[in-house]
């Protein structure tokens, strides 16, 4: 049986250098709650990044929650239901009401032409997905904000290190949350961080974090426990020295699937977009059963058999969640539906070998004869 191919595998540092990075803390003993890893770190991030502020979390669920809660929202957010469950849940969790928008059909993200048609008078807030690292049309989005006063929220799990005409993706909108789980490209093995503009916002933020507490004897806000560990941050330091390397590694993977499987009738790759410098995060095929000659589910199948695990992300929507289920108005999303049918995620990651790659296109490309 050939070895076995997961979707994604974790980078890791040596273990000298990780060893090197935590050793001081048994000096220090101070583990947690913004020592000095933490904050060497988001410095670091701000820079690498490219954004204002950062506040670190201890993952970017916990980061998205705080953030909408910051936000000071209510009524009814307009998001995606073609993203992980994450998103939707942060949004309900804050008692808002999920507005399903539907997605482009070649980037995946929110039709920004379908917002409009979506803002009520309850609307306060957009909270879309650049999902896969795909970045959403960010100029129209902030237009339409501007124009009916709401916030913009992006859930940018998956753009770490992406840029747009040169700026970070982080620094559009009015807040953006990463994640660093070890699935990520960037990882602290669980993680998150929100990038933000105002610094006000920063200060209720970072209060949510920890409990609400503003001083001692003052707890302002009704807040959480969302702090990064010291050892979290140091898996961090060691692992943005890699970054680069990192994201060149899985350049090579994505341009072997390009290779191989371009110009396949019934496959539709993922698209370059204009000005964006990407991180290869995913790499997302969707396949037309017709014109291709197999479906998705047909060709997880084939793979699976052949020792290969591809996922099906994003599947099933948020929206027809279970627990969701008579709560909000019907999604009209028949592209995200479509998408989500349809779509599959191939394995990804530096230490994936062109020999892996072919051996994952030949066994896709097997299942349509
Ligand atoms: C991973 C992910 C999250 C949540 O991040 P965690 O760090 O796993 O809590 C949120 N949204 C999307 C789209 C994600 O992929």
């Amino acid at each position: 049986m050939n070895s076995k191919i997961l979707v994604t595998q974790s980078s890791m540092p040596s273990k000298e250098e990780y060893w090197k990075e935590i050793e001081g803390l048994w000096d220090s003993h101070w583990l947690t709650n913004m020592g000095e890893k933490h904050d060497l770190l988001t410095a670091q991030l701000e820079h690498f990044l490219d954004v204002q502020n950062l506040a670190l979390f201890n993952n970017g669920h916990m980061a998205l929650e705080l953030a909408i809660q910051a936000m000071d929202l209510h009524g009814e957010v307009i998001t995606t239901p073609f993203t992980f469950a994450s998103t939707t849940q942060a949004i309900v969790r804050n008692g808002l009401t999920p507005v399903f928008c539907d997605i482009d059909p070649v980037n995946y993200t929110i039709d920004a032409s379908k917002i409009e048609f979506l803002i009520t008078e309850k609307t306060s807030a957009i909270i879309p997905v650049h999902v896969y690292g795909n970045i959403c049309a960010v100029d129209k989005i902030s237009e339409i904000a501007e124009k009916y006063h709401l916030k913009v929220i992006y859930d940018a799990a998956h753009a770490f290190g992406v840029t747009y005409r040169g700026r970070g993706i982080g620094s559009y909108g009015d807040a953006s949350m990463f994640s660093f789980h070890a699935t990520k490209v960037f990882h602290t093995i669980e993680g998150g961080a929100v990038s933000y503009r105002d610094k006000e916002y920063g200060g209720r933020l970072t209060r949510l974090r920890n409990f609400g507490i503003q001083d001692e004897g003052t707890v302002s806000e009704l807040g959480a426990n969302g702090k990064m560990n010291e050892f979290q941050a140091a898996m961090g330091l060691c692992n943005l020295r890699h970054i680069k390397e990192e994201i060149q590694k899985r350049k090579k993977s994505v341009e072997g699937y390009r290779e191989m499987l371009v110009d396949v009738p019934g496959l539709q790759l993922p698209v370059l977009q204009a000005d964006v410098e990407t991180n290869y995060a995913y790499f997302p095929i969707v396949i037309d059963p017709q014109i291709f000659g197999a479906s998705r589910d047909e060709v997880c199948e084939a793979l699976k058999k052949q020792n290969i695990f591809a996922r099906k992300y994003f599947y099933p929507l948020t929206s027809s969640f279970s627990c969701y289920q008579g709560k909000y108005k019907d999604a009209n999303v028949p592209i995200a539906k479509y998408i989500s049918e349809n779509v599959l995620t191939l394995p990804l990651y530096a230490e994936l070998s062109m020999a892996q790659v072919k051996r994952i296109c030949e066994c896709i490309l097997k299942t349509k004869d």
